[in-house]
C-alpha cells in the first residue's frame, strides 16, 4: 500500500500550519513550524501572489497530508463523497474520519495518524473482535475498535493507555479507557472534525 515516505515537516511548512504528523514533538517547541515559520525550498521566505486556483490545491494537498492519503485515493474519496446524498464536501470528510486508522488516532490508541496507520498494518486493532489490518477500514455505526488483547502488553500501547487519563475522544466515538475499547455511537458531522480546513475549496478545484 503506497504512502509518503519522505520528510514530514517539511510538508507542514508547504502548508503554513502543524498538521500534526510526528506525535510529541508536534507539542513541542522543536517544532519545525515554530522554528522555521516558512515555506521550504530556496523560495520559501519570498512572497507570492496566490491563484485561486493555487488557494484550492493547497487545501486539497493540506487535506490530503493530514489524513496521510496520496492523490488517487484522495481523488476516489472525492468521487465516492460526490455520489453520496448531501454536501459533497462534508460527505468527504465524514469518509475521511471514519478510516480505521483515523479512528484509532481519535481514540488515543496512537500518537499522530502516521502512527495509527503503522499500528493498523502491524495488527494491533480489532473491529467487532476480528483482526483488521487494512488503515482505510471505513467503521459504520455502532463498530467497536479494541486494541487486541495481546498487544495490549506491547510498550508503545501501554505508554498511550497510560496517557489517555487526559485523552478527549471526540463525540461520536464512546471511549472505554480502562479496557481500550472504542465504540462508534454515530456518523461523524461536520462539526466533529476539528481542523481548520475549508473542504468547498476541494470541490470547487474538482469541479474544474
Ligand atoms: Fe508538523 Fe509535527 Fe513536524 Fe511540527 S513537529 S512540523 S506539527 S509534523
Amino acid at each position: 500500500m503506497a504512502r509518503y515516505t519522505g520528510p514530514v515537516c517539511r510538508l507542514c511548512r508547504r502548508e503554513g500550519m502543524k498538521l500534526y504528523l510526528k506525535g510529541d514533538r508536534c507539542y513541542s517547541d522543536k517544532c519545525s513550524v515554530t522554528v522555521r515559520s516558512y515555506a521550504p525550498g530556496q523560495h520559501g521566505q519570498s512572497r507570492k501572489k496566490v491563484s485561486e486556483y493555487g488557494i484550492q490545491l493547497r487545501e486539497k494537498q493540506k487535506v490530503r497530508r493530514i489524513y496521510g492519503i496520496l492523490e488517487k485515493q484522495f481523488r476516489i474519496y472525492f468521487e465516492k463523497a460526490d455520489r453520496q446524498k448531501g454536501v459533497t464536501g462534508e460527505n468527504l470528510l465524514r469518509l475521511l474520519e471514519r478510516r480505521l486508522d483515523n479512528v484509532a488516532y481519535r481514540l488515543g490508541f496512537a500518537s499522530s495518524r502516521v502512527d495509527a496507520r503503522q499500528l493498523v498494518r502491524h495488527g494491533h486493532f480489532t473491529v467487532n473482535g476480528r483482526k483488521v489490518n487494512i488503515p482505510s477500514f471505513l467503521v459504520k455505526a455502532g463498530d467497536m475498535i479494541a486494541v487486541k488483547e495481546k498487544s495490549k502488553s506491547s510498550p508503545k500501547l501501554q505508554g498511550y493507555a497510560q496517557n489517555l487519563g487526559s485523552h478527549n475522544a471526540p463525540a461520536w466515538l464512546d471511549l472505554d479507557k480502562p479496557n481500550l475499547v472504542g465504540k462508534v455511537i454515530a456518523l461523524p458531522s461536520r462539526e466533529d472534525v476539528d481542523l481548520e480546513i475549508n473542504e468547498q475549496l476541494i470541490v470547487e478545484l474538482y469541479s474544474r
